[in-house]
């Protein structure tokens, strides 16, 4: 049986969107043209078409664990890059004008990577992934953080998602395309049992909430920084 889950919400889907939209999706079977590329985690409470409200062709996805940009390598075909793959196709092919990198709270790929955890097979492909997130951890020891101090993992969700904007420069289509101006990165993070997103200033590295105090209206000042 295919899961219910989803028969039950494409049924939805055939009954609602699909009539509604079908001017839409006849015109995106000719191609996509999205303006963002989003690079989120594999978590499923973090779903950037559901927080961001889009639809279809406005967001180009990649999903890994822990929302990580690895650094570019000179692969020379003998690795096999999902993420950098994805990456090389929005930047190049499809000429995306902004990168956003979306951690979000209780990363688990960032806690295995932060507090240590055991392999879950004998691939070890999340221990060798996260060690990813070392250069973001060394930064927090260096300014004298660390794992038995409240909240840390949540700064280091922050520090990678800096590191992960680190590494998308080291992609030289990347670099290229911000220096030309035509491609704007940014940081974010998503508070999941608040529904809080926040903005990094590429300036501080701080993150600063896009909600107004009310809890309803947004920040305009946390939207206005672009690196
Ligand atoms: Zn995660």
């Amino acid at each position: 049986m295919f899961p219910e889950v989803l028969t039950e919400g494409y049924k939805t889907f055939l009954g609602e969107r699909l009539p509604n939209e079908r001017r839409k999706y006849e015109a995106l079977g000719a191609g996509q043209q999205p303006e963002v590329l989003l690079i989120g985690c594999c978590d499923s409470r973090v779903a950037p078409e559901v927080i961001f409200d889009t639809g279809p062709g406005q967001i180009f996805t990649i999903r890994n664990v822990a929302n990580i940009v690895p650094p570019a390598e000179d692969n020379k075909g003998e690795s096999h890059h999902g993420t950098s793959s994805a990456l090389e196709f929005a930047v190049v092919a499809l000429k995306v004008k902004h990168i956003v990198v979306m951690g979000h709270a209780t990363c688990g790929g960032i806690k295995a990577a932060g507090m240590g955890s055991d392999p879950l097979s004998s691939g070890n492909y999340i221990g060798n992934w996260v060690s990813l997130v070392e250069p973001a951890k060394r930064k927090l020891a260096d300014a004298g953080d660390h794992k038995d101090k409240e909240g840390y993992l949540t700064r280091l969700e922050y520090a990678m998602i800096g590191q992960s904007l680190e590494n998308l420069m080291t992609f030289d289509f990347v670099r290229k395309a911000v220096e030309a101006g035509e491609l704007h990165l940014h940081g974010a993070h998503f508070g999941i049992a608040t529904g809080e997103l926040r903005v990094r200033d590429p300036k501080t590295g701080e993150f600063q909430s896009v909600v107004a105090r009310d809890g309803q209206s947004l920040n305009p000042s946390a939207l206005i920084h672009c690196s």
